[in-house]
């Protein structure tokens, strides 16, 4: 099968056999002669592939036995942007502001309380990750985004505070080894690096819950979700499920730890090529750039068309930038394969050629 490269920034690329195992258990789920949309979320059947891929996101992030739950709800990340302040915030919270979507987050927050930005990059749109700020007071938590979709920044030094950390990680978890024992709440969308569209992950320490006044409805109470199993009501059955087969592909493939080094070698790849080749620039600062989406613009507009066309002829799918930047954006995201970068580096080289 020709497939195109995929650098779609969401959903986006997930493994072709977690593609084919998913496309037969549509048909005939583990032979059972029943299709994984035909049975009950009550079933034996599910109840197992609801807990595994519970175990598997505990198990891959360390978190297991520390207290933490995994839940997959529905909503997107951003209805946690929300369900994070309704049920942790009582006084005042602060927030790391470094994108869109955390600027999604701290206009859903300021609903339920005092809302403290302690830092931002608005001042450049959003090129860079603050780093001159000190986290001083006791805040009920502290909320940052580890990976900004739209600019291609993360954070490598995450905030240091003695107040919970809340980090919507929707598009890098899974990418990077990192201390995910530092967070006290993590929630990430699916359609990255966990899964198709539709479920929402959220790795929650229980200690911090229960904490709040305010009477929360059992659909946004995180307790809820804890005390049914992500199962209050049905659950996004397909996704949890097709999630469950793309983290047990991680896992077979040496977890966490292995696929971040394959994902420094595409980044390494395209960031190299971006300083090298003079028709091209970086727009986040380079200490700064993300390795899951990549944004750069072209040094002459005048040259869009005829790198787009190379783009069509060599199946460079979804490389559009965000409206908010421009230019281009390429997501390397955990199942892109290395000869996609590979493909955009020689499209980006043929245009130095023939420009
Ligand atoms: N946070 C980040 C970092 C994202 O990239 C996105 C979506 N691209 C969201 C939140 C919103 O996610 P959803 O569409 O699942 O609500």
């Amino acid at each position: 099968m020709n497939r195109p490269h995929n650098f779609s920034a969401g959903p986006c690329i997930l493994p072709l056999e977690v593609f084919e195992k998913a496309s037969q258990s549509v048909i005939d789920l583990d032979l059972s002669g029943l299709s994984i949309l035909e049975i009950s979320h009550r079933s034996p059947a599910f109840v197992k592939i609801m807990e595994r891929a519970q175990d598997l996101a505990l198990s891959l992030t360390g978190l297991q036995n520390k207290g933490y739950k995994a839940l997959f709800l529905q909503g997107g990340a951003s209805l946690q942007f929300l369900m994070t302040a309704y049920n942790l915030l009582e006084k005042k919270a602060a927030y790391l502001d470094t994108g869109t979507w955390s600027t999604k987050a701290i206009k859903e927050a300021k609903l339920f309380g005092e809302i403290e930005v302690i830092a931002s990059s608005k001042d450049k749109n959003y090129n860079y990750i603050p780093k001159d700020y000190k986290v001083t007071e006791n805040f009920d938590y502290v909320h940052c985004t580890s990976n900004n979709t739209i600019f291609g920044t993360q954070i490598k030094h995450f905030p240091s505070t003695s107040s919970p950390l809340v980090c919507d990680m929707s598009s890098d978890i899974f990418s990077r080894e990192i201390d995910f024992s530092a967070f006290d709440l993590i929630y990430a969308g699916a359609q990255k690096n966990m899964g198709p569209a539709g479920a929402t992950l959220v790795l929650v320490k229980e200690s911090i819950l229960g904490k709040v006044t305010r009477q929360i409805p059992s659909m946004l109470d995180y307790q809820t979700m804890i005390k049914k199993d992500s199962m209050f009501n049905t659950p996004p059955v397909f996704s949890v499920y097709v999630s469950m087969l793309n983290l047990e592909w991680l896992e077979r493939n040496g977890g966490i730890k292995a696929i971040e080094e394959k994902n420094k070698v595409k980044a390494e790849m395209i960031y190299t090529e971006i300083d090298r080749n003079p028709l091209f620039k970086g727009f986040a600062e380079v200490e700064d750039r993300s390795m899951m989406n990549a944004t750069f613009n072209l040094t002459d507009d005048k040259l869009k068309s005829k790198f787009d066309d190379l783009a069509q002829k060599h199946q460079l799918n979804g490389i559009n930038g965000h409206r908010s930047v421009g230019g281009y954006r390429a997501s390397m995201y955990n199942a892109l394969p290395l000869e996609s970068v590979e493909a955009l580096v020689n499209s980006m080289k043929t245009l130095e050629k023939i420009a």
